[in-house]
């Protein structure tokens, strides 16, 4: 049976490729590497083919994003109906990547260049800890770090963007690639700026009639960044101008890294050309961090700060401050803050509940109703909950509103009924409905999939 697999791979990622409209570069970057290796029948009949991908990161990545598109294509080229299941190379493998960060020869670079760059010098790789929530999009910086502005094939990230919510370390990745390349080639011409900065710039070009100047200065450059992009949605003139500085930028080979809120196909209120250009290279998630992950950038702050603080308050801390990294750190510098102000007064458990008991509520987890759901759900699609309630069926408002009773039926106990009531006193049949077209769309729609997965994580980080 593996071996029919095998035998019909080609034909079976081409139609996967076709089928599923996979641009060139995610074709390359995810699907090539696959190896198809064994097949294994459980008890009940079932089978699951073990298909072999080159690191931890990867596999993450691939399982979310592909194994039900793989699992169709398989049964439609060969009829075989089976589960996929990734499995990485050796432990010794995946180091790989990280073992040539360590391994390659970094030239310091001059505070000058920094500055010019706009570089933040706390912002590295060596800074950043690296878990679960965002191995992947480490891995894939340091890939584009490697090779910037490649377009040889399995290596071609161009442009390079980086999604997640807020203080998750987008800009910190960022940078941190720009280090990694100034260090290697100290020479090359790197620019960070915020979207917000770029579109004042540009403004001001406008008004001093220099934008001549303006548009050298971002098309002649090794490596632009531009972080947040979100907020040019919107805003016709800049987007024009982005659209060119795109494309000059490509055309030279040179390195584009992005950051948003959301993937590049949910910026709903940028142009669609500019969408598709973002949507050209690959694009990467960063989740909010699990505990274990949390405890790691607590020391490691704790430790580059040069103190010691006892274990209880740092657990005390990534127990109860979950959603984002900037929180995190913001609690322990206000409890240095703190204990300075008191001569110095030890840093212990109960000065730690004291002092943040208005950052965090122990013991009480945020509740997950109907009404959070509906929050979350509207803010990802950028619409509001009056919106969701409303009677209107326009996209996106109607998908978010099927997507939202999705949720509220997985992830609380409300009835139908209680839902309907919630949502702009809808009848039950419609509620019934709304939880049937989801139901029925998400085993073949991966996009959808990786939209509700997205939510789910904004939901209920962890
Ligand atoms: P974002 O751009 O996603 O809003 P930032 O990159 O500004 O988030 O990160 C917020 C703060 O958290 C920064 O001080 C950053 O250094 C820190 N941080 C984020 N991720 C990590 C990480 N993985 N390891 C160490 N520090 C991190
Ligand atoms: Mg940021």
């Amino acid at each position: 049976m593996i071996d029919k697999i095998k035998s019909g791979w080609e034909k079976i990622i081409t139609f996967l490729r076709d089928d599923y409209e996979l641009s060139p570069v995610s074709f390359n970057t995810w699907i090539k590497p696959m190896i198809p290796t064994s097949i294994e029948k459980d008890s009940r009949g079932n089978f699951t083919l073990i298909i072999t991908v080159p690191s931890t990161p990867f596999k993450t990545y691939v399982t979310k994003k592909y194994s039900l598109s793989l699992a169709v294509a398989i049964e439609e080229i060969t009829f075989i109906r089976c589960n996929v299941v990734f499995k990485e190379k050796k432990e010794q493998e995946s180091k790989k990547v990280q073992k040539k960060l360590i391994d390659n020869k970094r030239h310091p670079v001059n505070d000058l260049k920094l500055l010019s760059s706009n570089l933040n010098p706390a912002y590295t790789f060596d800074t950043f800890v690296v878990g679960k929530s965002n191995d992947l999009a480490h891995a894939t910086a340091i890939a584009v770090a490697e090779s910037p502005g490649s377009q040889n094939p399995g290596e071609h990230y161009n442009p390079f963007f980086i999604y997640g919510g807020v203080g998750l370390g987008k800009t910190h990745l960022m940078h941190s690639i720009a280090h990694y390349i100034l260090e290697h080639n100290p020479d090359a011409n790197i620019l960070y700026v915020s979207s917000e900065k770029f579109l004042n710039e540009y403004i001001d070009a406008l008004k001093n009639s220099n934008l001549a100047e303006y548009r050298a200065k971002y098309r002649n450059v090794d490596v632009l960044l531009i972080d947040d992009i979100q907020f040019i949605g919107g805003k016709d003139a800049i987007q024009e101008e982005l659209f060119h500085t795109f494309n000059a930028l490509y055309e030279q080979k040179k390195q584009i890294i992005l950051s948003s809120d959301k993937p590049p196909m949910e910026l709903k209120n940028l142009e669609e050309r500019l969408r598709s250009r973002f949507a050209w290279g690959v694009a990467v998630e960063i989740f909010s961090p699990d505990f274990e992950t949390r405890m790691a950038i607590l020391r490691s702050k704790e430790e580059r700060d040069g103190k010691n603080i006892d274990n209880e308050v740092i657990q005390f801390i990534a127990t109860n401050i979950k959603s984002n990294i900037r929180m995190l750190e913001g609690a322990l510098n206000k409890l240095y803050a703190m204990s300075r102000l008191n001569k110095n007064q030890e840093i212990d458990i109960d000065l730690a509940k004291s002092v943040l008991k208005d950052m965090i509520t122990p013991d009480a987890p945020t509740k997950i109703t109907s009404e959070y759901i509906a929050t979350v759900v509207a803010d990802h699609f950028n619409i509001t909950v009056a919106e969701l309630k409303a009677k209107g069926r326009k996209e996106p408002v109607a998908t978010a509103r099927h997507i939202t009773v999705y949720l509220c039926r997985k992830m609380t106990n409300d009835t139908q009924t209680k839902i309907g009531q919630f949502l702009g006193d809808r009848d039950h049949s419609t509620i019934v409905n709304s939880e049937d077209v989801i139901t029925k769309r998400i085993t073949a729609d991966s996009e959808l999939n990786q939209t509700i997965e997205t939510i789910k994580k904004k939901i209920s980080p962890q």
